[in-house]
């Protein structure tokens, strides 16, 4: 690179790619920084800021999809000193010149690009002339059309039994909808829950009337006379008027990847959230930090933030501490610190007679220390005491 250019990098401006919590929080940590730099934000959406994890349990909280938005683009350009540029794809990333094009060949330089472009709803193929019904919420705009259709709607059926799922589940059966809940793995969030605490978790979603069918999968989709008609791998037939899937989500990583980038599970980066490439950043449900992608909250506000001093060059490292995932099930409550490493899980349930209450502590293979838990029902109170164990141990 010759000093000319290096000038040129200097004069333009940081520019973030989405207005989703990862862009719009690492503007916001690093205006509390830099009130000045100039600063672009673009989204291919309507840069509506929006709580993504309030899409599933607004119904049981009686929310319409507007009241979830609580500022507009030009409201968030007016806090955070920012030109936020909407209904806008970024195509292309060259990062040899510092540069960007957009959809309408626009090219835009940066000293700085920060890549928080989240991910998209996982699609499997299925069978049968429906298979392009099948919906998945995954930001404001399916949300909206999602309860569009709900309106004339009795019952749902829902793909996948992971977080998602069963907090759309959840929500649904409150809101008076009858729901059947699919997956493959014999027990809801298994990725989540040890088995024995998965069958509990099961049982109070069976007692709460969600029809939970396990270890099958979904084979065809076809129009029934009135909504679906649903094919399972089982044998079983089901009718339904809605069909969600929500069986993952999968890192938005083309841009990167195009660019040459390193991309694995998503955007590799390191612990600064540096991706391969020089000046590109990422964070959020698109990145890989440090070989991990953490689509939760609050490890993007922990990244956000240690962006933000990398950004006004005071590089800093990520560090994560350990970070409960609330399911949002108010017919079992749950709360899961997921593990690394060796070691074995210990489950307790109907804890002080209460049918649902389970504690399961996973102990580290060499020291048996508590390294992680989860928590079901009442016994979701002991969260605190247990996180302040591992942190103080
Ligand atoms: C239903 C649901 C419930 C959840 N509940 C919880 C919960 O209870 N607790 C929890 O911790 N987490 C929860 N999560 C996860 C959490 O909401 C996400 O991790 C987080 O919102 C992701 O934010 P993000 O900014 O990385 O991605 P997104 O919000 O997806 O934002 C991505 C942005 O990038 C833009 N973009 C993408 N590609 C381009 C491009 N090429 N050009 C321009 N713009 C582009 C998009 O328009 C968008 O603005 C939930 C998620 C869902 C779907």
């Amino acid at each position: 690179m010759n000093t000319t250019e290096t000038l040129q990098h200097a004069d333009a401006p940081v520019v973030i790619v989405g207005t989703g919590l990862a862009g719009y929080t690492v503007a916001r940590e690093w205006r509390k920084l830099d009130a000045d730099t100039p600063l672009i934000i673009i989204s291919r959406d309507d840069g509506r800021f929006y709580s993504k994890p309030a899409l599933s349990n607004a119904l049981a909280l009686k929310k319409a999809p507007s009241q979830l938005a609580s500022f507009d683009a030009q409201a968030m350009a007016a806090q955070l000193r920012a030109s936020v540029w909407t209904q806008r794809h970024v195509q292309r990333i060259v990062p040899d010149e510092h540069a960007l094009v957009l959809d309408d060949g626009e090219t835009l330089r940066y000293r700085a690009l920060v890549l928080a472009t989240g991910a998209d709803a996982r699609r499997v193929p299925i069978d049968g002339d429906a298979a392009n019904d099948v919906l998945s919420v995954n930001d404001l705009t399916d949300y909206e059309r999602f309860r569009d259709k709900l309106r004339d709607c009795r019952s749902v059926a829902i793909l996948g039994a992971g977080l998602i799922g069963c907090e759309f589940a959840n929500d649904l059966v409150s809101a008076g909808h009858a729901v059947s809940l699919i997956d493959p793995a014999e027990v809801p969030l298994s990725r989540l829950l040890p088995p024995e605490a998965g069958k509990v978790f099961g049982r109070a979603l069976k007692a709460a009337t969600i029809d939970l069918r396990l270890g099958v999968s979904l084979r065809s989709i076809t129009h029934g006379e009135r909504g679906y008609r649903l094919q399972l791998s089982d044998g079983a037939q089901l009718d339904a008027d809605v069909v969600v899937s929500a069986i993952g989500l999968a890192p938005r990583t083309a841009l990167a990847r195009d660019a040459g980038l390193n991309v694995a599970d998503g955007i590799v980066t390191d612990a600064w959230c540096r991706t391969s490439a020089p000046d590109i950043y990422a964070l959020g449900d698109c990145a890989a930090i440090e070989g991990r992608v953490r689509p939760y909250v609050l490890a993007i506000m922990h990244a956000a933030r240690a962006l933000a001093q990398c950004l006004s060059g005071n590089p800093t490292r990520v560090d994560f501490p350990v970070m409960p995932v609330v399911i949002k099930t108010p017919a079992v409550p749950a709360v899961v610190v997921t593990p690394d490493g060796l070691g074995r899980w210990k489950t307790e349930t109907g804890i002080g007679d209460a049918p649902h209450a389970t504690r399961a502590l996973f102990e580290d293979a060499d020291t048996g220390h508590v390294k992680g838990f989860a928590l079901l029902d009442a016994a979701t109170a002991e969260k605190a005491a247990l996180l302040k164990a591992m942190t103080s141990g």
